[in-house]
């Protein structure tokens, strides 16, 4: 059953995709395995690689061999067409690619900079803070942004926000448009919304996502945020091993959604005090342990500066600890303005 998907999103539209990869693609399998796979739901190769083996075993009432034969197959004609990586890749080849990744604006210089150029395709970006430092700011704004051309810091794409906390706001969206002197209708076009009541509905949710992805040119996916519903759910230390295991499961899915499609991923997160520094120095760390704090690409922690915002790179694979001011405006997440 079909519960979140538009019926607009159908499957006729997908297969009329050029970025539908159809599991008919995979010459080598029978008739019945390819039968069994549609009927657990497995129309796309993308899909293949997304859930993974032992989910496409489950789903698919097929054995655990037949189902990493199926994987390995998917990923082998994928790395033939170059959807994903060669399995040996030279490190001047990923060098070349990566200087070709996309990036989208978050609508502030400084904050860009911070990024290495912008929120990056292919990865996770989490931003943790406390209330109102401008998370679902900063989310709203690369919606809009996401939309421009590649020129003015866009990706020519459209937007997927999932939304826990029910804080998306399409007016929001309407006063950043025309702020950026962008046609609101046109950008509200271009941004689908779900909104998730629970964290089962949330995972629902992120597994009907891939054929939004491709049917509506979605460049951004954005979970504004990630695991406040896992916090509300699971509560007290008894529960606190189920509760990792989902967050596991759910982070590494966006994973391979990020790669699969290459797509940027922005997640907010919420902060939990972290007394270990010592009453006075009070300090605040992402929520979710240690899975998300391994998972996400960068991490960036929001504060609050009088008027304006720090943005702090905590963790990255290839930045320096450093911060930055930014502000928030009509126009969205923005410079500061000179004094
Ligand atoms: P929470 O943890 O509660 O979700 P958050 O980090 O998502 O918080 P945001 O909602 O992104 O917080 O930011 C709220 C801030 O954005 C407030 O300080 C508010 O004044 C500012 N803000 C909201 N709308 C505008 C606007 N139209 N123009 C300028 N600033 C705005
Ligand atoms: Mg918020």
């Amino acid at each position: 059953m079909n519960h979140s998907v538009d019926p607009e999103y159908s499957s006729v539209n997908q297969k009329s995709n050029k970025d539908f990869l159809s599991i008919d693609l995979l010459s080598d399998l029978s008739i019945d395995l390819l039968s069994q796979l549609k009927e657990g739901g497995f129309l796309s190769l993308k899909d293949v690689i997304i859930e993974g083996p032992l989910e496409l075993s489950t789903r698919c009432g097929i054995s655990m061999d037949d189902s990493n034969f199926i994987y390995n197959q998917t990923i082998t004609f994928l790395e033939d067409i170059g959807v994903i990586d060669m399995r040996f890749t030279p490190a001047t080849t990923l060098y070349d690619k990566r200087k070709r990744i996309g990036r989208i604006s978050t609508g502030s210089q400084n904050f860009n900079k911070l990024l290495g150029g912008g929120i990056e395709t292919n990865a996770i970006t989490e931003v943790y803070g406390e209330f109102g430092t401008g998370k679902t700011q900063l989310c709203h704004t690369a919606c809009v942004m996401v939309q421009l051309s590649y020129s003015q810091g866009g990706l020519d794409g459209g937007a997927l926000y999932i939304d826990t906390e029910n804080t998306f706001r399409p007016e929001r969206i309407e006063t950043i448009s025309k702020a950026r002197h962008q046609n609101p209708k046109q950008i509200l076009d271009n941004i689908v919304v779900a909104r998730a009541y629970s964290s089962s509905h949330q995972e629902l949710i992120l597994s009907e996502s891939s054929r939004i992805i491709e049917s509506q040119n979605i460049k951004l996916l954005i979970f504004d945020s990630a695991i406040s519903l896992y916090r509300s759910e699971f509560l007290g230390l008894s529960s606190l091993s189920l509760r990792q295991q989902r967050l596991n499961k759910l982070i590494h899915s966006i994973m391979r959604i990020a790669q699969t499609h290459q797509i940027a991923v922005l997640l907010t997160n919420q902060v939990q005090s972290s007394p270990e520094t010592g009453f006075a120095n009070l300090s605040f760390k992402a929520a979710g342990g240690n899975i998300f704090a391994h998972s996400s690409t960068y991490r960036i922690y929001l504060r609050k500066s009088n008027r304006n915002r720090i943005a702090r790179m905590v963790d990255s694979p290839n930045h320096p600890e450093s911060e930055t001011v930014f502000s928030i405006g009509e126009s969205g997440i923005t410079d500061p303005q000179k004094e």
